[in-house]
């Protein structure tokens, strides 16, 4: 029955709607602005110190009005963001973001879900994206899956299903100290640090972990693999869980999973895909073909929010089984009793796949993405980004001053300006670089040289970017390799 009333005196809702309207309509066209011109402005900046300094403010204890907080919002907030949504950003691997998904996330939170469980539609959304992504990656119909923060959640919640399977659901309750458990876990010494970090927090510590050598192509190295499995046997340990990297976050290696599934089979290991970034190039058909054995993971974990460009954060994983998903997780509570019928019907729920109760809406902005845009188009935007890091990796090949680092499998691009001290040069160029405004790659190690990485994640970025990154690169190299009388400089080349 629709209500009459009025609304309570103490709600928070607006005294008045029409200027909260007018504000929010306004809100909703910078941001179109901020991304129609994203071009225009600095890829990153540091935060003044007086700006900084705004942000140490003692606690508000009355109101401000609403126009007030959001001039603060885009005087000391927008314009010191992290530069991802920026087409020339290339640090690390990060996703774009785009419009639809923006969009998507305020109606995700005007509806203020919680997609911890009960019988609404959100829940529906959620296990739509699970039917797609089982189809779209070949698991079968009684696999289970869950949006998490990122990789690195969907990471742990694998290897703890993993444990759970080695040594029995009981540990949930006697702790794994009982079994002293002699586990090994293996993946390549590319394998990125979330996995180390998996191990330790489920209580196995991070030891259990062996890094696997990679070979020229940096993938794992499936002789040595074979021989560690074998070495650890022999001395009395069990293999437990094996982890193949689709698209390392160094270089966009992509290990061999068919071998890797063919290991684990035969050793009777789980086999676990970290897919972060790589695993959506299942969505490109140049790609597609280099995954396969992705199918037969026990276990997969990847991001829509890196390169499904859905707005932070979109982590997800997929476990084959998704019986032994639950009962790693679920756990029984009266004031979780599932029913039927009515609201607390649909059991089982998504709180009872993963640590967190309360969840937020992430599905509908990966619905909306997938939706409004297509798999098709995903997988094109994703192709182009390898396009343009083999057109980087040819304006290196073009250049004397500057050398490749290593192999470019897919988007990342690991090079250097060539010169004495190169790692601190190198070092200090991607700072400047970063400080110009004009280009931001990160940094990494191969075979412990410092490289600067370029990882083309982002659907914005273009050839003209490329050059951008190409032109500033050999002008600051210049720079920096030129001015060995600056004092700052000075010490760079002191070894
Ligand atoms: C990004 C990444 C992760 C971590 O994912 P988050 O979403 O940042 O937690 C793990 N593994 C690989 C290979 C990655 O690229």
């Amino acid at each position: 029955m629709p209500r009459s009333e009025a609304a309570s005196p103490n709600s928070l809702d607006p005294q008045d709607w029409s200027s909260v309207r007018a504000l929010g309509h306004r809100m909703l066209d910078d941001m179109f602005d901020y991304l129609e011109h994203i071009r225009e402005r600095p890829v990153w900046q540091s935060m003044p110190g007086a700006v900084r300094a705004s942000f140490r403010d003692p606690l508000p204890l009355g109101p401000s009005e609403l126009n007030a907080v959001y001039r603060e919002f885009l005087r000391n907030v927008l314009p010191y963001s992290n530069g991802n949504v920026h087409p020339a950003f290339m640090g690390w691997v990060q996703g774009g973001g785009s419009a639809v998904g923006m969009l998507a996330e305020m109606l995700a939170a005007g509806l203020n879900a919680n997609l911890g469980g009960r019988d609404h539609a959100g829940i529906e959304v959620e296990r739509q994206i699970v039917h797609w992504m089982r189809r779209l990656f070949g698991f079968p119909a009684a696999a289970s899956g869950l949006f998490v923060t990122g990789t690195s959640m969907a990471n742990l919640i694998a290897v703890l299903v993993a444990r759970d399977v080695a040594l029995g659901f009981k540990i949930r309750r006697s702790g794994i100290s009982a079994c002293v458990p002699k586990l090994k876990a293996y993946a390549s010494m590319a394998s990125h640090v979330s996995l180390r970090r998996a191990l330790d927090f489920c209580g196995l510590g991070s030891d259990t972990l062996r890094l696997v050598p990679v070979n020229s192509q940096h993938r794992i190295n499936l002789a040595a693999l074979r021989h560690m499995i074998d070495a650890d046997r022999n001395a009395g340990y069990s293999p437990f869980l094996l982890v193949g990297t689709a698209g390392t976050v160094d270089t966009g290696a992509i290990d061999d999973l068919d071998g890797l599934a063919v290991i684990a089979s035969e050793a009777g290991m789980w086999l676990h895909v970290d897919g972060a970034y790589g695993a959506l190039g299942i969505l490109a058909p140049a790609i597609a073909p280099r995954l396969a054995g992705i199918q037969a993971a026990d276990s997969l974990a990847f991001d829509f929010h890196k390169w499904g460009q859905v707005p932070y954060e979109a982590g997800f994983v997929l476990v084959r089984d998704g019986e032994l998903h639950r009962q790693a997780f679920a756990s029984p509570a009266a004031y979780l009793e599932r029913e039927a019928r009515g609201l607390a019907a649909g059991s089982p729920w998504p709180c009872d796949f993963g640590p967190d109760l309360s969840r937020g809406f992430r599905a509908l902005k990966t619905w909306f993405t997938l939706k409004a845009y297509g798999l098709q188009a995903l997988g094109e935007s994703i192709a182009r980004t390898c396009e343009l890091a083999h057109y980087l990796e040819q304006r290196i090949a073009e250049s004397s001053e500057l050398e490749l680092l290593a192999p470019v499998s897919l988007n990342i691009v690991c090079f250097r300006f060539r010169c004495q001290n190169p790692d601190r040069v190198n070092a200090r160029l991607v700072v400047d670089l970063q400080e110009s405004g004009v280009a931001a790659p990160s940094t990494t190690r191969i075979n412990g040289e410092l490289a600067i990485r370029a990882a083309i994640v982002n659907h914005r970025t273009a050839r003209s970017d490329i050059d951008a990154l190409i032109n500033a690169t050999l002008a600051t190299g210049r720079t920096l390799a030129a001015s060995r009388e600056d004092p700052e400089l000075e010490a760079i080349y002191r070894d």
